[in-house]
């Protein structure tokens, strides 16, 4: 199929920053786009060649959406699965595939599948609501501490609580849900993985998560992880194994935990460009938006090696501002050497939505490393009043 200068249309579901950041490569390769999002301010909604508006769990917006594409792909899980599975039945190329993404939008479903493939994940036992896990608590079945997840619908932490006491329960929605062990980990990892349906499968480096030591937030996505070329190895050949049994097109990140004595333990994966890859558009030979797209059309897949060392850090609101959103500080951290702000069009700030990123790239991680630490006591994302 030709898709540069033609009239191929690849659909996208969803209109957010990752949609945004895809685009910059379909304007790149000259290739036509139509996005569905329910909100008329999508950033998407500048770079796409048309622009939907409806809701993405709807079944008929969804089905007639694609209907007027060729291929369609996501950058959100929320999507209505059921057009999705119709589609793909009536012959249109769906990637990542809807058996796929069945198998992770539901929690439980998918570490049954970590089990099933005997893939290393942390012990966990499934519930049909809250009550149900009260009753295993009472009964000693479950022990605390355990780490409660929402099944579904949970994003960046919010379907996901500690448990100490039972008392921590109280306030918790009565869904399904899992309580998972408590992982005793020195750090948290990443690897994104491409695949075309040809099968062609590359991985990205491991890149490590540092964590903001009270607030409990990603701070850094550090590029390559500072860990031993072993673990690091291992992390890569569970993250291909992961993809491989998921026979999954497109891209898949990874997280996974590094315990103590170095164990890899997968906890979850995202079938779509991630937070943990934007490092890649400057610090990569080919962006992980590039990737997903060459992956999707079966292009051959570039080079995920990176050129230099990279850091990404996230541009949330800040508490206690709401409103027309102000990056203060921002023409300050545009003079520092390797610094590169992507700011992703929403224009209302709220106390910790995701703005933005900031990419520090430098030939020594260390110098990066402190020039990130610079740019996150510099820039803030404020509003006007
Ligand atoms: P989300 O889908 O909302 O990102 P995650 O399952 O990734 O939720 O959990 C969010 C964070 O909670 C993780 O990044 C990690 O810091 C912590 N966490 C999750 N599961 C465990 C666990 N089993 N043990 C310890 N910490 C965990």
């Amino acid at each position: 199929m030709n898709y540069f200068s033609s009239d191929f249309k690849l659909g996208i579901l969803g209109g957010g920053q990752l949609g945004k950041m895809l685009l910059f490569d379909t304007r790149k390769f000259d290739i036509q786009t139509y996005v569905l999002d329910p909100s008329d301010q999508a950033p998407c909604k500048i770079a796409c060649d048309q622009f939907f508006k409806g809701d993405l769990m709807d079944f008929e917006t969804v089905y007639n959406f694609g209907k007027k594409v060729d291929v369609l792909t996501f950058e959100i899980e929320l999507v209505n699965l059921d057009a999705l599975v119709k589609l793909e039945k009536e012959g249109l190329k769906v990637y990542p595939s809807p058996k796929t993404l069945k198998l992770i939008q539901n929690k439980g479903i998918q570490k049954d599948f970590y089990i099933k493939h005997t893939i290393p994940t942390a012990n966990y036992k499934r519930f049909d609501d809250l009550k149900s896990l009260v009753v295993s608590i009472l009964d000693s079945k479950t022990k605390l501490p355990f780490v409660w997840k929402c099944t579904e619908f949970g994003y960046d932490g919010n379907g996901v609580k500690v448990i100490r006491h039972i008392s921590d329960l109280d306030n918790l929605a009565n869904v399904e849900c899992i309580a998972e062990e408590m992982v005793p980990f020195k750090n948290e990892l990443a690897v994104i993985v491409c695949r075309n349906p040809s099968g062609e499968i590359k991985t990205y480096p491991v890149v490590e998560m540092e964590f903001h030591p009270e607030a409990n937030q990603v701070e850094y996505v550090i590029c390559p992880a500072r860990i031993n070329d072993k673990v690091a190895e291992k992390a890569r050949a569970i993250a291909l194994n992961v993809s491989e049994k998921f026979n999954h097109v497109g891209l898949l990140a990874v997280e996974m935990f590094q315990t103590e004595d170095d164990e890899i333990l997968v906890n979850e994966v995202a079938p779509r460009p991630h937070n943990s890859g934007h490092y890649s558009i400057e610090a990569s030979y080919t962006s992980q938006f590039e990737n997903h797209l060459r992956a999707i059309l079966d292009l051959p897949l570039g080079n995920t090696d990176s050129k230099v060392a990279g850091i990404m850090v996230n541009l949330v609101g800040s508490a206690g501002f709401s409103g027309d959103v102000i990056y203060e500080n921002i023409e300050k951290i545009l003079g520092w050497n390797g610094v590169t702000p992507h700011i992703y069009g929403k224009k209302q700030t709220r106390p910790f939505r995701k703005m933005g990123h900031v990419t520090i790239v430098n030939e020594d991680i260390n110098e990066a490393r402190r020039i990130a630490e610079e740019v996150k006591n510099t820039i803030r994302v404020i509003s006007g009043q």
